[in-house]
């Protein structure tokens, strides 16, 4: 099962932002995918994420409306855990809760072919402890997709204590299977990716809470002056306000004060105002 050549279904565990993207992007590439989640709801937001993605594409002329209802027919949605068993290769998308995903790893063990690779979307938390709750620590990898999945050309395969060569080569392959490009990175805390990027969002938000500059100019002096697509405070609301704190938090406790959480980043965290998704973080959104 460990070679990209016998993966022909994906599971995905998880409907919400990156499941659904990691689901569509599969079903892109022509693999069958069933979803689970835990509630029909969620399936349902998760469905409508992946057609509104397909719709874009539709109308930047890369994809027939036709190949994009074919995308959309190859994912199943579903909340039984036992439709997973089809899976040749599952990636988890769920929440960023060790305890949670302990236990959803725990099932997957049971619930797939004892040669599945397991892989786990975690963006801060330890692979090598997420590997623990199964029997097959060496089939468990990170498969760590940017978002926006369909969009983001990078994807980071995170290598645990007990992770395998061969687990470790389907996740780059399965990742270059869907069109990206991977790095590769320790299973310590935050990875390249968040270990770098989660600090630098946080200095722009103390900086724009000590009033250092405006929230426009720290965003507009970072794009400007390093040539990034978004600047710190637009791409914390674009990632989630809450998604940074929880990320900040576990660097923070794992690797001490330099991850201090900014005050502002809590706080707006306690309002309500997580970003983009929820229509106001420190910008406003329609
Ligand atoms: P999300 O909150 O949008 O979606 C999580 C989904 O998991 C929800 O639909 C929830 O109902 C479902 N879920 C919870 N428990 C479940 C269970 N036991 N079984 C099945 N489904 C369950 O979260 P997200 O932003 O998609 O993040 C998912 C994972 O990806 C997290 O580990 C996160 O750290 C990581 N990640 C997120 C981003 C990002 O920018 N949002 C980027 C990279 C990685």
């Amino acid at each position: 099962m460990r070679s990209i050549d016998s993966v022909e279904t994906v599971g995905v565990v998880g409907a919400g932002t990156m499941g659904s993207g990691i689901a569509q992007v599969s079903a892109t590439e022509g693999y069958d995918v069933v979803v689970r989640d835990v509630e029909e709801a969620f399936l349902e937001d998760g469905r409508e994420t992946a057609a509104a993605s397909l719709d874009r594409f539709v109308d930047r002329g890369d994809l027939t409306r036709e190949e994009a209802d074919d995308v959309l027919d190859r994912i199943h949605w579903t909340t039984a855990l036992d439709r997973l068993a089809d899976a040749d290769l599952v990636v988890e998308a769920i929440v960023e809760d060790m305890d949670v995903k302990r236990e959803v790893f725990g099932d997957l063990d049971v619930v797939t072919d004892d040669d599945v690779v397991l892989a786990t979307n975690t963006s801060t938390l330890s692979i090598t402890s997420i590997a623990a709750a199964t029997d097959r620590p060496e089939l468990v990898v990170g498969i760590h997709f940017m978002n926006p999945v369909p969009v983001m050309d990078g994807v980071e395969v995170v290598v645990g204590e007990r992770t395998d060569e061969a687990s470790v080569a389907l996740a780059h392959a399965f990742s270059e299977a869907l069109g990206k490009e991977t790095w590769e990175a320790d299973d310590r805390p935050g990875f390249v990716s968040n270990r770098i990027l989660m600090p630098w969002i946080n200095e722009g938000v103390r900086a724009y809470d000590e009033g250092v500059a405006t929230k426009e100019d720290i965003d507009r002096g970072m794009k400007l002056g390093t040539n990034v697509p978004m600047g710190p405070l637009e791409l914390a609301d674009h990632i989630g306000l809450d998604v940074c704190l929880n990320a900040t938090e576990t660097l923070h406790a794992e690797l001490g004060d330099r991850y201090t959480p900014a005050y502002l980043l809590r706080r707006k965290v306690e309002a309500g105002d997580l970003g983009k998704k929820t229509g106001r973080g420190f910008y406003e959104y329609d």
